[in-house]
C-alpha cells in the first residue's frame, strides 16, 4: 500500500487535476491500493481563516462575499472536470451542503462575536473537505475504484486546536477500525490532510502546511511501503527557487537534513513529517505532479552520503541580546518561537521567528523595561549532510563579504552554519551563499 499526497496547487483547479488522476490511476495500477491525501485548493485556507475572523467581528458583508467567492471556485472545478451532468449535479449537491453548513457555522460566530481556535479550525476543515470531495467524485467519474474517508474519523489529537498532538496508538487503532476495511473493498481511499479529531470528536487541525503530516501518519500507521509527496517543484531542491533560480533538486536526502531544512523554512515539507515516517522506516518521496517523469528526492534515514548541501532560511526574524535570566523569564511568558539560542557568561542572545501572530512590537513589548537589544534579521543556515569542511566555512565567511552578514555559529553538530542578515540583505545573501557552496559543485 502506498500513500500519495497531493499539495494546493496540485488540486488548485480543473487543469492540475487533470495531471493528477492518471498519476492517481497508474500508480493504483502498480501498487493495487492507496491512500490518496488532499490538501485544500491553494489560497483555500488562508480565506476561510479569514472568513472565520471576520465572522467573529460580526463583518457579515465580508462573510458572504468570501463565502460565495469560494462557492464559485469550488464550481468551476467542477463544471471543468466533470464531463457527465448526472455526476455533476450530484458533487454541485455535495458542495451546497458544505457550504450551507459553513455559512450557517460563521453566522453562529456572528452572534456570538468570537472566533476561537477551535473555531477557526472548525472552519479551516472545508477546504480539505471540498477538494477530498471534488476529487474522489472525479476519480469515480475516471473509472478508478474511489471512496471518501473523514480524516476527522481516524487521525486523532489532543484539543490543542491549530496545532494537535498526534496521538498515534489511538489514530493506529482507529486506521484498522476505519480505514483497512475500507481499502480491503476499494482500490483507494481519498482522505483529507491537516485535519483530525479532538477526544470530543470536535475538529483539530496540525498547523499550517500539516497535510504532509497526515500523509505520513497515515502511512505509518498502515504501515506503508512509501510515502510520495506531490507538489509543484522536483523535489527538494539546494535552495528555495522563488530565490535561486539555479537550485537543483537534491536526489537522495537524510531524515535528519530535512528536518532542519523544514525548521528552518523550506516550506516545501512540514517539518513533522519526517518523525513517524523515520520511526516506521519507510522512504519518503518529493515529486513533481507537473512532471511526472522527473525522479525528485527520496529522504531516507541515511541520506545521500555525498556532501549535499543547501541554503535555507527565514526572512524575517528578530534578533535578541539580553540578560540570561531576564530573556529566559521573557521567552518562557511570550511563547516565542524561538529558532537559535546562544548563551555566554556575558548574556544570551536568541533569534526569535515573527509570523501574522508575532510581530516586531509585540517582541519589543515583551522586552519592556530589562537591558535588551532586539533588531529585525533574517536568519539563514547553511545545512550540510556532513561536517562543514574549514574551506567551505570560509567560502561562506567570504560569501557575505560587504552585506551586512553575520556569521553566529555552527551548530552543536557541525553540519550546519547560521547567519543573521539585515531583511534588506537576505535575497542577495541567500543567492550569494548558494553560489559560493553549491552552485560551485553543481557545475
Ligand atoms: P504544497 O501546496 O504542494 O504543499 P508548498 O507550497 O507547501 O506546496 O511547498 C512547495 C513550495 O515550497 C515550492 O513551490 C517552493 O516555492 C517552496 N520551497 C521553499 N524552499 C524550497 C526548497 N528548498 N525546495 C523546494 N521547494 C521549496
Ligand atoms: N491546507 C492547509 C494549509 O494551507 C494544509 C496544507 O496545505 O498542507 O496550511
Ligand atoms: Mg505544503
Amino acid at each position: 500500500m502506498r500513500v500519495l499526497k497531493f499539495g494546493g496547487t496540485s488540486v488548485a483547479d480543473a487543469s492540475a487535476l487533470r495531471q493528477v488522476l492518471p498519476i492517481i490511476q497508474q500508480q493504483s495500477a502498480i501498487h493495487k491500493k492507496l491512500v490518496v491525501v488532499l490538501s485544500a485548493t491553494s489560497g483555500t485556507t488562508d480565506s476561510l481563516l479569514r472568513v472565520a475572523r471576520a465572522a467573529g467581528d460580526r463583518d457579515e458583508e465580508t462573510v458572504q462575499g468570501m463565502l460565495e467567492e469560494l462557492a464559485r471556485r469550488h464550481y468551476w472545478v467542477v463544471d471543468d472536470l466533470i464531463d457527465s451532468g448526472e455526476e455533476r449535479l450530484a458533487i454541485r449537491a455535495t458542495i451546497d451542503s458544505l457550504i450551507q453548513s459553513l455559512t450557517e457555522y460563521c453566522h453562529g460566530l456572528s452572534l456570538l462575536g468570537e472566533c476561537t481556535k477551535q473555531s477557526l479550525d472548525e472552519v479551516a476543515s472545508y477546504g480539505e473537505r471540498l477538494s477530498t470531495t471534488i476529487v474522489a467524485s472525479a476519480c469515480r467519474a475516471a473509472g478508478i475504484n474511489a471512496q471518501w474517508l473523514d480524516a476527522r474519523t481516524v487521525v486523532a489529537t489532543d484539543d490543542n486546536y491549530q496545532h494537535g498532538t498526534v496521538n498515534m496508538a489511538r489514530t493506529a487503532d482507529n486506521c484498522l477500525a476505519h480505514l483497512l476495511p475500507l481499502l480491503s473493498e476499494f482500490d483507494v481511499v481519498i482522505t483529507q490532510g491537516f485535519i483530525a479529531s479532538a477526544p470530543d470528536g470536535t475538529t483539530t487541525t496540525l498547523g499550517r502546511g500539516g497535510s504532509d503530516y497526515s500523509a505520513a501518519i497515515l502511512g505509518a500507521a498502515c504501515n506503508a511501503s512509501a510515502i510520495d509527496i506531490y507538489t509543484d517543484v522536483s523535489g527538494v531542491l539546494t535552495a528555495d527557487p522563488r530565490i535561486v533560480e539555479v537550485a537543483q533538486p537534491i536526489p537522495v536526502l537524510g531524515f535528519f537534513m530535512m528536518r532542519e531544512m523544514a525548521l528552518y523554512g523550506a516550506k516545501v515539507l512540514h517539518p513533522d513529517t519526517i518523525a513517524p515516517a523515520v520511526e516506521a522506516e519507510i522512504p519518503v518521496r518529493v515529486l513533481n505532479t507537473f512532471e511526472a517523469n522527473n525522479t525528485g528526492t527520496t529522504i531516507t534515514a541515511s541520506g545521500g552520503g555525498s556532501n549535499v548541501t543547501a541554503i535555507t532560511g527565514l526572512p524575517l526574524c528578530m534578533r535578541v541580546e539580553a540578560p540570561l535570566i531576564q530573556l529566559a523569564d521573557v521567552l518562557r511568558r511570550h511563547r516565542f518561537e524561538v529558532v537559535y539560542q546562544e548563551a555566554s557568561l556575558t548574556g544570551t542572545s536568541c533569534v526569535v521567528r515573527l509570523a501574522s501572530t508575532i510581530q516586531e512590537g509585540d517582541v519589543h513589548a515583551a522586552l519592556a523595561g530589562i537591558d535588551a537589544t532586539a533588531f529585525l534579521c533574517g536568519f539563514i543556515v547553511v545545512c550540510s549532510e556532513q561536517t562543514l569542511s574549514q574551506p567551505s566555512l570560509s567560502k561562506a565567511v567570504s560569501a557575505l563579504d560587504g552585506t551586512s552578514g553575520v556569521r553566529i555559529s555552527t551548530f552543536s553538530h557541525g553540519r550546519s552554519l547560521a547567519f543573521c542578515v539585515l531583511p534588506n540583505d537576505y535575497r542577495t545573501s541567500v543567492s550569494l551563499l548558494h553560489s559560493a557552496l553549491v552552485g560551485s559543485a553543481l557545475r
